[in-house]
């Protein structure tokens, strides 16, 4: 892999339209193909090129993506900087660094976030002494090597495995990668996080096999769930089943479509030593699941509402909000008076203003009353760059049923 030019003069470059270069200016990290005039030099798949103003200012160093509508994404606004194997070993233990004070949390960390951390396309999770990649642009598949001799540089892993199995890569023109990356990892990590042990199923599990960004929420779940009867719907591998059996729940019934999930949850049940008897693991559909359990006139007294992703884009909102709408008003109807709601969505296209009016119309359709104790985000190893506000994609809401 040769490294990219040095100097911008002779670097391909990306020229914008006029005007174009504004959201730039204000260091927003991608380029869109319609703002862009021409192209100038070469450039193949992944490449560094620059990108410059109309007038010819520079404006960033950024990696190509010929096939995505995201022409490029920005490495650097800094024209003085090289982006070599150097840029990417600082930046990763930077990345790490500013991950320290989760240490006596938890041995499982996001180590690198994507645009927050200054590495687009880059996703890199800590489980113990296994990194898990995540790669999904085409500058990130252009500095795999040097990325993953990085993270296991900086993160301290022995072992790397790919997950760059996410449907966006179709658009950047790359076909998807999973297996071993350095050493043999395990079949299953075992993470410790605040004494909880889970395992997780890395190599085929959601997302790179555990919801970290939920940690903080797992653990505000823990402190409230003493005495109640709760219900954990899109339970998945058991991450708040467990938080609330640690916090002394009198009993948890999780509820997840996937076989394999809850076989893992019950595992992890296992693991922690937990009496079998407060917890109830049910296969099915939550939306088919609330109703019946209303039918059956059962309550509960907090319900962890954590659906996956309905809406990727803003181009799939409404289906997404009658989805939102119909599983939490079940769920305030199913909740107990003085009952706790930690409701979530982790849809990129319903913002958190959004997903409010949503829980505020279902809550108005179920003719409850409820008041709002707490908002929930995505936990510190998953920050939100202010240039970047795109990359908010968790939200939650702590509703208390009067
Ligand atoms: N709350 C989990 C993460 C949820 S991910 C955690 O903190 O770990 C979403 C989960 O919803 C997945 O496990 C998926 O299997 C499950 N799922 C998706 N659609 C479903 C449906 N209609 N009914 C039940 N489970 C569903």
């Amino acid at each position: 892999m040769g490294a990219p030019r040095a100097t911008s003069t002779r670097a391909p470059a990306l020229v914008l339209k006029p005007g174009r270069e504004r959201s730039l200016v204000r260091r927003h990290p991608w380029v869109f193909s319609g703002a862009v005039e021409r192209v100038e030099g070469a450039p193949g798949l992944g490449d560094t090129v620059a990108v410059r103003a109309a007038a010819g200012s520079f404006l960033a160093w950024a990696a190509y993506s010929p096939h995505s509508q995201i022409r490029a994404r920005v490495w650097s606004f800094s024209e003085a900087e090289s982006i070599d194997a150097g840029f990417f070993n600082a930046r990763i233990r930077a990345a790490v660094e500013r991950r320290a004070g989760l240490a006596g949390v938890t041995d499982a960390v996001r180590l690198v976030h994507g645009e927050a951390d200054g590495l687009p396309g880059v996703v890199c999770d800590r489980y113990a002494a296994l990194a898990v990649l995540q790669l999904s642009s085409a500058g990130a598949e252009r500095w795999r090597d040097v990325i993953v001799d990085a993270v296991i540089d900086a993160g301290g892993c022995r072992t790397a495995y790919e997950r760059s199995d996410l449907e966006v890569r179709e658009l950047e023109g790359l076909t998807s990668r999973t297996g071993p990356l350095r050493g043999t990892p395990p079949d299953l990590a075992t993470i410790t996080e605040r004494g909880i042990h889970y395992r997780v199923d890395f190599a085929r599990g959601q997302k790179t096999g555990f919801y970290l960004d939920q940690r903080a929420n797992r653990s505000r779940i823990r402190a409230l769930a003493a005495g109640r009867e709760v219900l954990n719907a899109f339970c998945y591998s058991g991450g708040f089943s467990l938080a609330a059996l640690a916090g002394e729940a009198r009993s948890v019934l999780s509820i997840d479509s996937s076989a394999a999930a809850l076989e893992l949850a019950h595992e992890n049940l296992t693991l922690n030593g937990i009496d079998a008897t407060r917890a109830e693991w049910r296969e099915a559909d939550v939306f088919q699941s609330l109703r019946e359990l209303r039918n059956a006139g059962r309550g509960f007294d907090l319900i962890v509402l954590d659906p996956p992703k309905f809406a990727p884009t803003a181009a799939h909102a409404e289906r997404a909000a009658r989805a939102y709408k119909d599983i939490n008003l079940l769920a305030l109807k199913l909740l107990r008076p003085g009952g706790l709601l930690a409701t979530f969505s982790c849809s990129g296209g319903v913002s958190a203003e959004l997903f409010q009016k949503i829980v505020a119309a279902a809550a108005a359709d179920a003719g409850v009353d409820a008041t709002i104790g707490d908002r929930f985000y995505a936990d510190a190893d998953h920050p939100v760059s202010l240039s970047f506000p795109e990359g908010e994609y968790l939200k939650g809401l702590l509703l208390e049923k009067r």
